[in-house]
C-alpha cells in the first residue's frame, strides 16, 4: 500500500512509535524492507537519496520503489532522502514520491530558509511533504563535524518555512562511528517543546537499542538507517564467498538485510501496528 509519509508519521506520532527509513539502490535491498515490513506488520519509509543515484540510476529506481510500496500489503511510504539540488527534488515530485528531502544545512541559515520555503510552496500543493535540516548531521569519521540544532531557531525555521518533518542534529552522525556517540536529550526535549512536526533522527546506524527507545520516546518518530543495513550486507557476503552462482549470494545477502531490517523495526516499535 502506497502511503504518504505524512500519513505514517502522524500515526506514529499519536501511538508512539519510530518508523525507520531504509536507503534501497536495487532490488535486494527494497525486497528485504518490504518482507521485513510485511512480516512484522509495520508501516516503512523506502527511498534513494541524491548521492546513491550513482548506484542506481534515478529512472530506474523509481519505478522498482513505487511498484513495491504499492504491492506490499502493509503502509510504505516512498521518500527521496538528502537531496541539495532543486532538479532532483522536481525528479521525483514528477515521478509521483510523496515527500522529499531537501538538505540546505550546510548553507547559511537565512538561505537555507529561503530554499527550503521555496520548495514547500512548491510541493505542498502537489500533495508531497518535504524534510528538512536545520543544524547540520556530520559524519561519524568526524571530517564534517556536528552542528547542533538550536530549538528556538528550529521553530522559527519551521514557522518560516512550512516544513513538514525536521531533522535534527542532537548527537549522531552519518556513517560508521569511531567513538560511542552521545545523544543530547536534553537538547531533543527543549526542541520537541517548540516544534510539533515530527522530529527525524538521522544517522540512526550503530547508536545503542536505549538510544533509539529514548530518543523516540523523546519525539522522534522517523529513524533513518543505513549504514547497519549494507554492514549486514557485507558480513553476509564475505561469509558467503564460497557460494557458486551469484544469484543465490544474492538472496543470502538479501536475508541477512532482511533480518537487520526486522531488528530494526523491532525496536522502534513499529511492529504489529497494521
Ligand atoms: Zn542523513
Amino acid at each position: 500500500m502506497l502511503y504518504l509519509m505524512k500519513e505514517i508519521l502522524t500515526d506514529a506520532q499519536q501511538r508512539g512509535y519510530g518508523v525507520g527509513y531504509f536507503n534501497g539502490s536495487n532490488l535486494e535491498m527494497v525486497r528485504a524492507y518490504i518482507r521485513a515490513a510485511e512480516d512484522t506488520r509495520s508501516p516503512i519509509i523506502i527511498g534513494t537519496a541524491e548521492v546513491l543515484l550513482k548506484y542506481c540510476d534515478f529512472d530506474w529506481l523509481a519505478p522498482l520503489l513505487l511498484y513495491s510500496a504499492r504491492m506490499a500489503k502493509v503502509p510504505v511510504a516512498v521518500h527521496l532522502d538528502h537531496t541539495y539540488t532543486f532538479d532532483n527534488i522536481m525528479r521525483a515530485l514528477y515521478a509521483g514520491f510523496g515527500s522529499v528531502m531537501y538538505d540546505g544545512s550546510a548553507l547559511s541559515y537565512e538561505e537555507n530558509v529561503r530554499n527550503s520555503a521555496e520548495i514547500a510552496r512548491i510541493a505542498h500543493p502537489m500533495g508531497v511533504g518535504l524534510e528538512c535540516e536545520l543544524g547540520k548531521v556530520g559524519q561519524a569519521s568526524g571530517e564534517v563535524k556536528n552542528v547542533y540544532t538550536d530549538p528556538a531557531q528550529a521553530a522559527d525555521f519551521v514557522e518560516k518555512t512550512g516544513v513538514d518533518f525536521l531533522a535534527v542534529s542532537i548527537g549522531s552522525a552519518h556513517g560508521t562511528y569511531i567513538e560511542t556517540p552521545r545523544l543530547e536529550l536534553d537538547l531533543l526535549k527543549k526542541i520537541r517543546a517548540k516544534v510539533d512536526a515530527p522530529l527525524v533522527l538521522h544517522g540512526g546506524s550503530g547508536l545503542s537499542d536505549d538510544d533509539f527507545r529514548n530518543s523516540i520516546k523523546g519525539g522522534i518518530h522517523k529513524v533513518n538507517i543505513y549504514t547497519d543495513i549494507i554492514t549486514a550486507a557485507i558480513n553476509k557476503t564475505r561469509a558467503e564467498c564460497a557460494v557458486n552462482a551469484y544469484p543465490d549470494l544474492n538472496l543470502k545477502v538479501e536475508a541477512a538485510m532482511y533480518e537487520e531490517t526486522v531488528r530494526k523495526i523491532k525496536i522502534f516499535g513499529s511492529d504489529n501496528k497494521y
